[in-house]
């Protein structure tokens, strides 16, 4: 039999295919159990001893060059070439990257007003979130008939005490609406001096809107020794606010009431965007930011009322100390230009990925 014959004609069957079931019986044809190229395999060893060698590697040659043929074929019918179904891994092949994750913008902001405050010497105390109602108003010299006890007003939790049918328990439960009760409880299990810092979540009832949310998150900070003074609390400040803002800005402090500090002030900072120049006039060339006010609050402060220092037991004759808190949300909207409080709660990760 003409092996090159056979060759031939493989090539020009081959060429006619149009479709995968016509190459597989062609495969089969010449490569099955009962194929062309089986049956001359086969032939081999029935020749005479010279020249058996001689027809093996012609035989060998067309079986190569069938398969060869098949190979390349396969693909333009469609079809996938059996040697990436042996090779699905191309170990030269650029990989597919993983996403890593970070942290949260509030996450990363909290870190970095802690670590400014560390710098200047204060530790960092958590506390938590379900309070007594002493430690969130009554140590905090907001008695029960105070009108400010309605600014931090929150949500009350029933005692477990109360479910067991034990009568009412003493005390009552809720989430804590500011980190100020960590003073309370800082305050009466220490010695002073300390600076303490108190990143956390607080809850008050409030309608969810662009500025307002039912949780968010606060800083506190405190320091108590003798002879504390409110310049201390102003350069503690200061140093936080040009940390976090920048050497540019400038600082007021506007006296106001809180009832756990005397005197209490609010602080601003000049403008981030228009740095303080008052814009007058019509509303659009006002500055967004600021409304033309020229300044932003950033958080509250003040000395410690004598009243709390009783509360836990502390002589304010003798110590006098300094306290001031703010909202985490608020300083990276103001550091990052973000408008709308409800972003940082979404989990949107077009706006995550920003930060
Ligand atoms: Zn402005």
């Amino acid at each position: 039999m003409d092996i090159s014959l056979i060759q031939a004609q493989v090539e020009s069957e081959i060429q006619n295919l149009n479709s995968l079931e016509a190459l597989e019986a062609l495969r089969v044809k010449y490569l099955g159990r009962k194929g062309l190229v089986t049956e001359l395999t086969g032939k081999i060893a029935t020749l005479p001893q010279g020249e058996r060698a001689g027809f093996g590697q012609q035989v060998n040659a067309l079986k190569s060059k069938v398969l060869s043929l098949l190979e390349e074929k396969r693909p333009t019918l469609g079809g996938q070439s059996s040697k990436a179904q042996i090779r699905p891994c191309d170990i030269g092949m650029p990989g597919i990257a993983h996403e890593l994750g970070h942290l949260h913008i509030l996450t990363q902001v909290t870190e970095e007003i802690c670590a400014i405050f560390n710098r200047m010497g204060f530790s960092v105390v958590e506390g938590p979130e379900v309070e007594t109602e002493f430690n969130n108003f009554t140590g905090l010299n907001i008695p029960l008939d105070h009108p400010s006890r309605d600014a931090f007003d929150t949500f009350y939790l029933k005692s477990p005490l109360d479910k067991l049918g034990a009568g009412k328990s003493k005390e009552k439960l809720l989430l804590r609406s500011h980190t100020s009760p960590v003073q309370i409880r800082v305050m009466s299990s220490r010695k002073p001096p300390f600076a303490v810092v108190v990143p956390g979540r607080v809850y008050r009832p409030d309608a969810v809107d662009a500025s307002h949310s039912f949780m968010f998150n606060q800083i506190e900070g405190f320091m108590v020794d003798k002879g504390i003074r409110f310049s201390d609390l102003k350069g503690v400040l200061e140093e936080f606010a040009k940390a976090v803002f920048g050497n540019d800005i400038k600082m007021r402090f506007r006296p106001h009431f809180f009832p756990f500090t005397e005197p209490s002030a609010e602080v601003d900072i000049s403008c981030i965007i228009c740095a303080g120049h008052r814009s007058q006039g019509d509303q659009q060339k006002r500055c967004s930011v600021c409304g033309g006010k020229g300044w932003l609050e950033i958080l509250g402060s003040g000395m410690i009322h004598p009243n709390v220092f009783k509360n836990v037991g502390i002589d304010p004759k003798k110590y006098t100390g300094f306290a001031f808190g703010m909202g985490v949300e608020r300083i990276a909207m103001l550091k990052y230009g973000i408008n709308d409080i409800r972003l940082f709660f979404e989990n949107d990760l077009r706006f995550l990925k920003q930060f």
